[in-house]
């Protein structure tokens, strides 16, 4: 059993997407923190992120790796590595997710890391959230969610994440960077963010995340 997620930024898709995986004992894939790795390892690398040939170039050199949580209890939902380091907040930070946009709509970047997610889809059982999960990574799952929220809410969420997470921050700009961010993953060239055709719509705005997960699971108990 596969389960595809797909939606905007902070939609609430990893939050859904982890407490399902949870209940049914599934891995769990959010993609988005591989193409916040590489955008890291560029900063970090000094590379000219207008370059696509040099930011493929590294991205294909880079371990990019998920470990479960373990020992450490800051709030995290998974471990991220990048070349065997703890990079879970690096990936995080508003410089990064400024410059993510712009390294995911490179086409020898998503088709490195594409096949990276699908080499995890092929173990079964997993809950897999993007922006092209249902579209192009594993367009055969059978049950496909597109998961929205009005992007007041979104940026409100983001807002609460990095107010527990102790980074102080400004309403406004979150919600800036979620709206463009949005904007350019829905209009780029390559797998632009979009519901599969055979996705359900799933609008998370109001809503308490217990319910949604709740009739989800009414969902995969028909599959
Ligand atoms: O989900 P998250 O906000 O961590 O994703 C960060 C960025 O990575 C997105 O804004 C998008 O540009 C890119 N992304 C993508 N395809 C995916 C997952 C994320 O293009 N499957």
């Amino acid at each position: 059993m596969i389960i595809a997620i797909d939606g905007p930024a902070a939609s609430g898709k990893s939050t859904i997407g982890r407490m399902l995986a949870e209940a049914l004992g599934y891995l769990f894939l959010d993609t988005g923190f591989m193409y916040r790795a590489v955008t890291l390892a560029a900063l970090q690398d000094g590379v000219d992120l207008a370059e696509e040939t040099a930011v493929a170039q590294l991205a294909r050199r880079l371990q990019i790796d998920v470990a479960v949580v373990g020992e450490v209890a800051d709030g995290r939902h998974y471990t991220a590595l990048l070349n065997g380091k703890d990079v879970t907040w690096a990936l995080r930070t508003p410089e990064v997710d400024a410059n993510v946009s712009l390294v995911s709509s490179y086409l020898s970047v998503r088709e490195d890391l594409v096949r990276r997610q699908r080499e995890f889809g092929r173990r079964g059982n997993i809950v897999m959230v993007g922006r092209d999960i249902g579209t192009v990574v594993l367009p055969n799952a059978p049950l496909k969610l597109y998961i929205i929220a009005s992007a007041e809410e979104r940026a409100r969420r983001r807002w609460l994440d990095r107010q527990n997470q102790g980074h102080g921050n400004d309403y406004d700009s979150i919600l800036a960077d979620v709206v463009r961010r949005d904007q350019f993953d829905g209009s780029r060239e390559h797998s632009p963010m979009r519901p599969a055709a055979d996705a359900v719509i799933i609008d998370t705005t109001g809503r308490p995340v217990e319910e949604i997960v709740a009739e989800i699971l009414g969902r995969t108990s028909n599959q």
